[in-house]
């Protein structure tokens, strides 16, 4: 089933998120709905709060990816419950867009590498040191767990240059190709 993807402005973005308990009700069928809802907005990656739950739940699919980023071959995943433990002094600048905050892309620095511990989606416990586009992308869906969204990362110049877009869409003054909750 495809969910409406909340968009920037919508306070459960910045809202932050809680574990989930091993009871957690339909997690099975909420995976496959993120999956299908990512996908649909040709996304490469996913966080519950972009569906409107204040839940530790990320999914991510890079294997479009793999042409550009070889890392990304295959590199599908659910991440719950994940903590960063460690991540890596050394930062690459990429550009970086999100379901959330349709058409606006940024240059955003990233460690080239994280340490995670998370459960999988039969909730098995790991610890995992992800390098290049996935440690990107974790980072990426990990602000979403904590309340933040990338362009929180852009420089103060490139903030004031975005500003009048984001209000756009704060505002719901924003078409987006895929079903949206403003
Ligand atoms: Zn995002």
């Amino acid at each position: 089933m495809i969910l409406p993807i909340y968009l920037y402005g919508h306070p459960i973005l910045r809202k932050g998120t809680k574990d989930i308990s091993p009871d957690y009700p339909h997690l099975k069928e909420l995976l496959a709905n993120m999956f299908e809802t990512m996908y649909k907005a040709e996304g490469v990656g996913f966080a519950a709060p972009q569906v409107g739950l204040s839940d530790r739940i990320v999914v991510v699919d890079l294997s479009s990816l793999a042409k550009d980023y070889p890392e990304c071959e295959g590199f599908k995943r659910v991440f719950i419950n994940a903590r960063i433990l460690e991540k890596s002094d050394e930062t690459t600048v990429l550009e970086e867009g999100c379901l959330s905050v349709p058409d606006i892309h940024e240059k955003i620095s990233r460690s080239n590498w994280v340490r995670l511990q998370y459960l999988d989606e039969h909730l098995q416990p790991h610890e995992d040191v992800f390098e290049g586009y996935p440690a990107r992308c974790i980072q990426h869906e990990y602000d979403h767990l904590e309340g933040i969204v990338f362009t929180d990362h852009a420089s103060g110049l490139r903030k004031q240059m975005i500003s009048s877009k984001l209000n756009r869409i704060r505002d719901g003054r924003v078409n987006c190709s895929y079903k949206v909750k403003k």
